[in-house]
């Protein structure tokens, strides 16, 4: 497959994931978090389709479009290893969503990066909550969902905590 080919599967899984991970934490209250604002078009698209939900964003140095910044006291700012701690402190475990792109294009690295930061994540979810991420999260008793159509094997995985 081409870069473009890839690239283009990232996205289409994006937002199909996303809008099939809204539609079952509809019922659910509490926020959600975007981890890895970068450009902010995934947290643009989270904005139209989780609406009015609250959405923290955690992110380390912002570089957004100007439509896609969130305002200052939705951001989160800092290395996620020590702001997910400190969420966890300061909301405790009530997101219902969670959705993770914080991986570059190095498989490997995002591969050894995502089992990291797994158990950072984990604890965050309320019971029920819903995990969207661009590379395959290693948690304990969560149940990885089926994907929605359009969604590309291997290019978005979603997970529900118990
Ligand atoms: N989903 C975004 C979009 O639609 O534009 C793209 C996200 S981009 C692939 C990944 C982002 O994660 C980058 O902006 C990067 O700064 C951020 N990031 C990566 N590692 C991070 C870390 N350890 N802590 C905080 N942010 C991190």
């Amino acid at each position: 497959m081409s870069r473009l080919d890839l690239f283009i599967d990232r996205m289409v899984s994006q937002r199909a994931c996303l809008e099939h991970a809204a539609a079952l934490v509809a019922d659910m209250n509490g926020p959600a978090f975007e981890l890895g604002l970068g450009n902010g078009r995934t947290y643009h698209h989270m904005r139209k389709v989780l609406d009015p939900r609250d959405i923290y964003v955690f992110e380390r140095a912002v570089a957004s479009h100007p439509d896609s910044t969130p305002p200052d006291d939705m951001l989160i700012l800092g290395d996620v290893f020590e702001t997910l701690p400190q969420a966890l402190d300061r909301f405790g475990p009530v997101a219902a969503l969670v959705h993770a792109d914080l991986g570059g294009h190095d498989r490997a690295k995002n591969d050894t990066f995502a089992r990291n930061i797994s158990p950072y994540v984990q604890p965050l979810l309320a019971p029920g909550g819903v995990m969207v991420s661009s590379d395959r999260m290693y948690f304990e008793g969560f149940e990885e969902l089926p994907l929605p159509e359009h969604a590309v094997p291997g290019r978005c995985f979603i997970y529900r905590a118990p």
